[in-house]
C-alpha cells in the first residue's frame, strides 16, 4: 500500500534533498510545497501587489488567486521537478533572494494558504507523495502515516543554503541569509494561520551534524519501519 509521507520543519534545513531522495528511491511523487508559496510571491512581485513599505496588496491578490495556475513537471537531468507558473518555468526565479524575502508574509495570509492547501491534498489524493512543507503533518495531511520534523541550528543552514546559492552561480551573501532564515522561521512560527510547529505524533530529526548520506539512511529506515 502506498502512504503519504510528510516532510516538514525549519527554512532551509534539507528537507527537500531528503524528501526528493526518499521519493526517487520508492517510486513516490515529491512535491515541494514551499515552491507553491514562492510561485504566489513571485506573481505578486511581477504584478505590482507589494506597497513600497512591504505590506501586500491583499484584496488585490485575493481577486488575483483564480488567475495563477502552479504545476510542476519532472525533469530528468536534475532529477527534480520544476515548478512553472502559468506554463512558464520559474524554478530559478523562484530561488532568489528577493522572492525568499517576501515568501513569509505571503504566507500568513488565510486566503493564499487555503488555495494551495486544497491543491496540495488534491495531488495527494490516493498516497505514494512525499511532501515537503511547514504544515503538512498538522494541516495537509494530518493522517500521514509517516511525519518527520527536521530542525538544525540556524547557522548551519544558512551555511548550507549559502553554498547551494553560490553552486547554482547565484547571488549570495552569508549575513543576509542568515538574517533571512531567522525571520522566516519567525514569521512562519507565529501565524494565525496553521503555524510551524512538530505535529504530536512526528519523528523529529535535528541534522546540524549529519551528512547527506546520513539523513538518506535515517529516513530510508523510518520508511521501513
Ligand atoms: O520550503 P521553502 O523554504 O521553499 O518555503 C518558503 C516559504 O513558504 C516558507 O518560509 C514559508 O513561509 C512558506 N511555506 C509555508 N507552508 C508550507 C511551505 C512553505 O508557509 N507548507
Amino acid at each position: 500500500k502506498k502512504i503519504t509521507i510528510a516532510i516538514d520543519g525549519l527554512s532551509s534545513c534539507g528537507k527537500s534533498t531528503m524528501a526528493k531522495d526518499l521519493a526517487r528511491t520508492i517510486g513516490y511523487t515529491y512535491i515541494d510545497t514551499g515552491a507553491m508559496y514562492r510561485a504566489v510571491t513571485l506573481y505578486a512581485l511581477r504584478n505590482g501587489l507589494f506597497n513600497a513599505d512591504g505590506s501586500i496588496k491583499a484584496d488585490e491578490l485575493r481577486a488575483c488567486m483564480g488567475d495563477i495556475d502552479i504545476s510542476f513537471k519532472f525533469n530528468h537531468s536534475t532529477g527534480r521537478p520544476d515548478t512553472y507558473l502559468n506554463g512558464e518555468l520559474v524554478e530559478g526565479d523562484i530561488r532568489t533572494m528577493e522572492v525568499s524575502a517576501h515568501v513569509s508574509p505571503i504566507a500568513t495570509l488565510p486566503f493564499v494558504r487555503h488555495a494551495l492547501v486544497a491543491s496540495q491534498q488534491a495531488m495527494g489524493r490516493g498516497g505514494g507523495v512525499v511532501m515537503d512543507g511547514r504544515d503538512i503533518g498538522t494541516t495537509v495531511f494530518p493522517h500521514a502515516e509517516l511525519k518527520v520534523f527536521v530542525t538544525a541550528s540556524a547557522e548551519v543552514r544558512a551555511k548550507r543554503r549559502y553554498d547551494e546559492l553560490c553552486a547554482k552561480g547565484m547571488e549570495a551573501n552569508y549575513a543576509d541569509i542568515l538574517k533571512n532564515v531567522e525571520e522566516r522561521d519567525y514569521i512562519d512560527s507565529h501565524r494565525e494561520v496553521s503555524p510551524l510547529r512538530k505535529a504530536d505524533d512526528a519523528l523529529e530529526l535535528d541534522n546540524s551534524y549529519m551528512t547527506i548520506e546520513q539523513q538518506k539512511e535515517w529516513l530510508m529506515q523510518k520508511y521501513e519501519e
